[in-house]
């Protein structure tokens, strides 16, 4: 450390662009420059006695006018003849002097430090033979420049020395601002150099300095190792005072110390961080080596692999490919725990599991044998069979051909979705059902967009997902059953579905990228017509399925329900016979529909009867030769040994058949009246029903069309004391409600004319209310159709003649008397011949519509047509409408 030393009147000066050399720092120089080779040679190197020399900082050109200190231009003076000029001097060395710029004003700083070399060393640049030096300097104590003159190439300056002598220090060092601004910076000092201590591990080495190194020059170390700005470091030279050095120095101390302490708390913070994620890291190759040890392979990379794989596999068109490979490289960078890693794996399983390309390979179609197919799993339904005929037909000559959807139309168990499966079955297809029985969410076709949480895709594509070829048959099943709410409309997006131009890229909101749904083959059922949106009815092609008579139930029963159910529950007519008349029984006792459903779950359970007493009969069969082949090895053993086994354990693998014939009891189970109704109870349905409901006036006998088919529908009317108001009853819809209110106008209009009233005069609802009830309460009604019922309830309660029990009637009447027609016929007609009634009334202009109704139920019944509603009244009352010759109708 220097010393107080002793500076002469004039130094050679080395200037310092932008730089600030310190008391107590030291720093190393390359001096390649003319200047600054010839002033180190003249004022350092060829000197015996160690020399000194000035540091003197000069600013940029360029910050001229932020310039502090003095300008020393032209002019400064000289002395011993030295020429004084303008010349710009670079801030080290190495910049040479530049003659061009010498008119430029150079801004010297006014304050310098004196700087001796510790170091020297010359070195001969090859091949330009250029002399430089390297020196090492120490900075020593301030000074100020009195007059600045260049001696040949170099400055020099007189100067006169900043120091403060010994017995001023004395005086400051008594002054007791100076002291506690020593205290100050040295405890800050103390702070600074702990903290580096311990972050550089150094044993206490610059502690000693705090100890040894007088307070100001302290000052100037300190700041000198710090790295602060140009006017900055001008100050603290400038800073000859020392206590206003001491608190500058203490500011600039602390303010690296908290600077310290910011970047050590990120630092920590970083590094808390990193060491979480190392320590996962370290534990995940950790459970990766435990996994390879077991044998264990299915952990998430080896799972990423495996999905790329399929992925690759799974003939993606190239635009979804490079889409997909987007995705999984995301995937890639994911950690599995992170949010967002399992939904897109699960969207990359799915666009690696659909069937993009893979499809069931198609064979020549043999219509021959499709029908044959078609005839062998449904009775009758010929005209249906010959339009899936022609339908196959046309695929087989051109297998692309845009024909419409083929939409079968009836109530339900008349065998809808078993001729869809048939169809599938003929062009040797998968088969797939998607029910849209109540789908009110567009989003159930068209899926969630991926951005929600638990999105899925549609049913469409995870039906294709599951049934993995692009080509199956495909049920939309209930298409009429959907709904549109504030959800949106799923028969819209049926309609892109079915629509051959755009299913090609058919869009899932979760899938993204657009499907090809064109191989698909689709077919729709419906309950009714009626709801299908008419966009979605024409691309459609309605077949329509009524329902069955009886007979044909019977003959379905007969060659189909009871084969099915007897092998269901592994029985054979050798156990169980149903003889046809107890299952006329079934049909007509215990069931009243349309379709076959419910007489097959009555066959049903019969046969669970049948099985239960067969397995009870066994318990006393002896083994026969059979069940030695089924035997266990356990059993065989018990065998061998003699002992008589009477119970038997039959391995999980024996089909029904081999059971049964395990079970072969001497003669079959024959069904009879008896057994019947202790399986199936008391009857639920008789003819009689239709007489009893009718045995009062007021009550007629309407056909309806629900869902279910056809169906017959009892109308009851009644008046009691009131004020001449009309109630309606049993959940009836506004149309129902209107055809209610224009039949009681229509009879009140003519209350004269058929004898109700005896004038014309007479209010026929004088003090009295009228209500009328629709029976099943809990089902809703509505419809035009049950306007003639309405009538003819009416008339029988004010006359107070009684309906015909066995006459039905449907049509829709105008206040003026007319009967129009209405749907429905065929289901309407099919539900009366069940019920036991045999004569129907029906608008005239639904004529046309008894072509379709089976010629065997027809013969059964007697048809009759109504124009106007007197007509109807005729048929509708015994000995026909006494009251028709006296009116003027
Ligand atoms: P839907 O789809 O119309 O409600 P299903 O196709 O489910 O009716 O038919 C119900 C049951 O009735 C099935 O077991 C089916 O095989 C049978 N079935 C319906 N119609 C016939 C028929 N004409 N011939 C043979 N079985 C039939």
């Amino acid at each position: 450390m220097a010393e107080s030393v002793e500076l002469p009147g004039r130094l050679g000066i080395l200037p310092f662009r932008n730089k600030v050399l310190l008391p107590g720092a030291i720093i190393r120089i390359r001096c390649t420059s003319p200047s600054s080779v010839k002033l180190v040679e003249q004022e350092l190197w060829q000197r015996e006695e160690k020399g000194l020399i000035g540091i003197l900082p000069v600013r940029d050109a360029a910050e001229t006018s932020t310039a502090v200190g003095p300008v020393l231009s032209q002019g400064v003076g000289s002395d011993s003849g030295e020429r004084s000029s303008r010349i710009q001097v670079g801030t080290s060395d190495s910049q040479r002097l530049d003659a061009k710029n010498q008119q430029e004003i150079i801004h010297w700083h006014a304050r310098g430090v004196a700087a001796r070399a510790l170091h020297l060393s010359r070195g001969v640049e090859k091949p330009s033979g250029r002399v430089t030096y390297i020196v090492v300097l120490e900075g020593l104590c301030r000074f100020s420049v009195q007059e600045l003159s260049t001696r040949g190439t170099y400055y020099t300056a007189r100067i006169s020395p900043l120091e403060m002598t010994k017995p001023e220090m004395e005086q400051v060092e008594q002054d007791p601002d100076f002291i506690t601004l020593s205290r100050q910076f040295k405890s800050t000092a103390t702070e600074l150099i702990s903290i580096l201590e311990q972050k550089q591990k150094t044993g206490g080495r610059t502690k000693v300095l705090l100890e040894t190194v007088p307070v100001h020059k302290l000052a100037d170390i300190f700041v000198a190792s710090f790295e602060i700005s140009f006017e900055e470091q001008l100050s603290m030279l400038d800073s000859v005072d020392l206590k206003v050095r001491l608190s500058k120095a203490t500011e600039l101390v602390d303010r690296h110390l908290q600077s310290i302490r910011v970047a050590e708390k990120i630092t920590q913070k970083v590094e808390g961080q990193l060491s979480k994620s190392q320590k996962e890291f370290l534990l995940r190759q950790q459970m990766r080596a435990i996994k390879e040890e077991l044998g264990d392979n299915d952990d998430d990379e080896d799972d990423v692999a495996a999905l790329e794989r399929k992925m690759q596999s799974a003939g993606m068109p190239s635009n979804i490919w490079k889409h997909a490979q987007r995705e999984l490289r995301r995937l890639k960078k994911m950690q599995p725990q992170q949010p967002g890693y399992n939904s897109s794996r699960v969207y990359l399983e799915l666009l690696a599991d659909l069937p993009w390309q893979n499809a069931t390979e198609e064979h020549e179609l043999d219509l021959k044998a499709a029908k044959e197919h078609l005839d062998s799993d449904h009775y009758g339904l010929h005209k249906v069979k010959q339009r899936i005929i022609e339908y196959l037909a046309v695929r087989k000559l051109k297998p692309d051909a845009r024909g419409p959807v083929l939409c079968f139309v009836g109530p339900p168990g008349v065998g809808k979705t078993s001729l869809a499966s048939s169809i599938a079955a003929a062009l040797g297809r998968k088969f797939m059902r998607i029910s849209l029985g109540g789908v009110k969410d567009e989003a159930d076709i068209r899926g969630h967009r991926r951005t929600y949480i638990g999105s899925m895709p549609g049913r469409l594509i995870d039906g294709l997902k599951r049934v993995a070829v692009c080509n199956p048959v495909m049920l939309l099943d209930e298409i009429d059953k959907t709904g549109s709410d504030v959800r949106g409309d799923p028969a819209s997006a049926l309609l892109e579905v079915l629509d051959p131009e755009q299913n090609k890229t058919f869009n899932d909101h979760y899938l993204n990228v657009p499907f090809d749904l064109s191989k698909v083959v689709f077919v729709a059922t419906a309950n009714r017509v009626q709801p299908i949106p008419p966009a979605l009815l024409d691309r459609m092609e309605v077949i329509e399925l009524p329902g069955y008579t009886p007979e044909e139930k019977l003959k379905i029963a007969m060659r189909h329900l009871i084969p099915r159910v007897l092998d269901q529950h592994g029985l054979s007519s050798e156990f169980l016979q149903i003889p046809e008349a107890m299952v006329k029984l079934v049909i007509q006792r215990y069931t009243r529909e349309a379709g076959v459903r419910s007489l097959e779950r009555n066959l049903a359970a019969l046969a669970r009867a049948a099985a239960v007493r067969v397995a009870e009969q066994e318990q006393a069969v002896p083994l026969s030769k059979d069940v030695h082949q089924l035997a266990s090895p356990l059993l065989e053993n018990r065998l061998a040994d003699g002992g008589e086994v009477e119970m038997e354990v039959i391995p999980m693998a024996v089909n029904n058949h081999e059971l049964s014939n395990t079970f072969r009891i001497a003669s079959p189970l024959v069904m009879d009246e008896a057994m019947l109704e202790k399986v199936l109870g008391p009857p639920r349905f008789d003819d009689k029903e239709a007489a009893e409901r009718v045995a009062t006036p007021g009550v007629s006998v309407g056909l309806v069309w629900t869902t279910f088919g056809g169906e017959v529908q009892f109308v009851e009317a009644t008046s009691m004391v009131g004020t001449g108001e009309l109630h309606l009853t049993g959940q009836l819809g506004d149309v129902i409600k209107e055809s209610a209110q224009i039949a009681l106008t229509w009879v009140r209009a003519r209350a004269a004319d058929l004898k109700l009233a005896a004038s014309d005069k007479i209010n026929l609802l004088e003090g009295r209310d009228i209500h009328i009830h629709f029976p099943a309460g809990a089902v809703p009604k509505d419809g035009p159709s049950a306007g003639v019922t309405l009538v003819t309830a009416l008339v029988s309660l004010f006359s107070q003649k009684r309906a015909r029990a066995d006459t039905a009637m449907t049509g829709e009447m105008t206040l003026r008397g007319l009967v129009l027609p209405v749907g429905g016929v065929k289901d309407k007609i099919l539900a009366a011949h069940r019920c036991g009634i045999t004569r129907v009334i029906l608008p005239e202009r639904n004529l046309k519509d008894l072509v379709e109704v089976p010629a065997a139920v027809l013969a059964n019944l007697e048809i009759l047509l109504a124009k106007r509603m007197e007509d109807v009244l005729e048929h509708a009352f015994e000995g026909g409408c006494p009251w028709r010759q006296h009116s003027k109708l």
